[in-house]
């Protein structure tokens, strides 16, 4: 059985359940405005089966959502000056809505929206230390 969640509001539009304006589906993706925009044409990228996080989704799937967050990204290009990409992963990671999904936000010259997130430093010999525990779960 596909994966699904009849709770997920994700799964309910990709079943066409809610109203939701579809820039582009296939039978594996499917692309719609977000209901809260950045930016106008601000566009979520989904697979059609639930997972929650881009640790549990397929390789396969991920590459078909990659493509389908590629082509729309293409087509904002030719009405923007630029594009911002964001995946969030778990509610410690800024995730809403827990079925995986790319933010695809149309960006334009002074547009206001910047990063500004707080920076740390590294102390002496932490970033080698740091290296090595992450080789180590590759
Ligand atoms: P997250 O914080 O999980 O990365 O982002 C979830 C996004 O989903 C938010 O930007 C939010 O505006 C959008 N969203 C939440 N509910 C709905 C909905 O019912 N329809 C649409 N089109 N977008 C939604
Ligand atoms: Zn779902």
């Amino acid at each position: 059985m596909k994966p699904t969640n009849t709770n997920c509001i994700f799964c309910k539009i990709a079943k066409k359940q809610i109203p939701t304006d579809i820039l582009y589906e296939n039978n594996k993706t499917i692309a719609f405005l977000d209901i809260n925009p950045v930016n106008k044409g601000h566009t979520l990228v989904i697979p059609k089966e639930h997972y929650e996080t881009i640790i549990d989704i397929p390789e396969d799937l991920l590459i078909e959502v990659i493509k389908t967050t590629k082509k729309i990204s293409i087509a904002l290009s030719k009405i923007s000056d630029g594009i911002t990409i964001a995946q969030n992963n778990k509610k410690s990671g800024g995730q809403e809505i827990p079925h995986l999904h790319f933010h695809i936000i149309p960006r334009y010259k002074n547009d206001g929206l910047k990063y500004n997130w707080p920076t740390k430093k590294y102390k002496e010999g932490e970033t080698q230390q740091l290296v090595e525990k992450i080789k180590n779960l590759l």
